[in-house]
């Protein structure tokens, strides 16, 4: 049954409507039979033909059922993927949710307080507030030329800032009798101070901050000003050395013996 394959997948696929295409096959084969067999009678003739037909109706019926299953398997396919990405998204999200909770579980570094996520609110001030004393202290030393100065004033500028932090809280900075010694142990409002502290150095910070440029900027002024007052020193000798000079400038072909008082004259 080759040649009825042929009718079942016309080549030329003049219109997809299965109706439309049966009645085309229907409308060949009947022109065909009496073409390919000329010699049958009438009753023959409709017999061959309907024989066709029939055959042709179940070829396409094959055809219908074997891309019917193809459909079946894409659409199986499509939704074992989509299952398989969506049971691997929610393997994901719980592998999430856990790696965040054991997150949240972790005591806080510093003070050991429980579920703090590594690290608790006060205590993450607290840290700031240390990096930003110390960065305070190297702010306060750098204008100083000698390096060895540094450690003295940074140690001048914790002493100060936490005298300060203390001060903020009413409280001298050793603590005071019965008040805790700054960084205040914990308690109830540990981490409203700590964020206070935090304040207060923010303050002080921009306040060294800002006197070291001056001073840098005072010092610029000055190593410009003597910069100036020797370059003025230099053109006066250079021009006593050479009135009429036009070879060479200062530190020139002259050496320092050409330095003296003029000889061309
Ligand atoms: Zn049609
Ligand atoms: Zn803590």
């Amino acid at each position: 049954m080759g040649w009825l394959i042929g009718f079942a997948l016309p080549q030329r696929q003049e219109c997809a409507n299965v109706l439309h295409v049966r009645r085309a096959w229907r409308a060949r084969i009947a022109a065909e039979v009496p073409e390919q067999q000329p010699g049958l009678g009438e009753d023959e003739r409709r017999r061959v033909i309907e024989d066709r037909l029939r055959e042709q109706a179940a070829v396409e019926a094959t055809v219908f059922v074997r891309r019917r299953e193809e459909a079946l398997e894409r659409e199986a396919w499509r939704a074992a993927a989509r299952a398989a990405a969506e049971a691997q998204a929610v393997v994901e999200r719980e592998r999430a949710v856990a790696a965040e909770s054991a997150r949240q579980c972790l005591p806080c570094e510093d003070c050991g307080q429980a579920r703090a996520a590594g690290l608790c609110e006060a205590c993450g001030y607290r840290r700031e507030t240390q990096a930003l004393i110390e960065q305070a202290g190297l702010v306060a030393a750098a204008p100083s030329a000698d390096p060895r100065d540094e450690g003295d004033v940074a140690a001048e500028v914790r002493a100060s800032v936490e005298g300060e932090i203390a001060r903020s809280r009413g409280v001298p900075a050793d603590g005071g009798p019965g008040r805790p010694a700054w960084p205040p142990s914990r308690s109830r409002g540990e981490t409203a101070l700590a964020y206070g502290a935090l304040q207060t150095v923010q303050q002080a910070a921009s306040e060294y901050h800002r006197r070291a440029l001056a001073m840098l900027g005072r010092t610029q002024e000055a190593e410009a000003e003597a910069r100036r007052v020797y370059a003025t020193e230099q053109n006066r000798w250079w021009f006593r050395a050479n009135p009429t000079g036009t070879d060479c400038g200062p530190g020139g072909g002259h050496g320092d013996g050409s330095l003296t008082e003029d000889t061309t004259t």
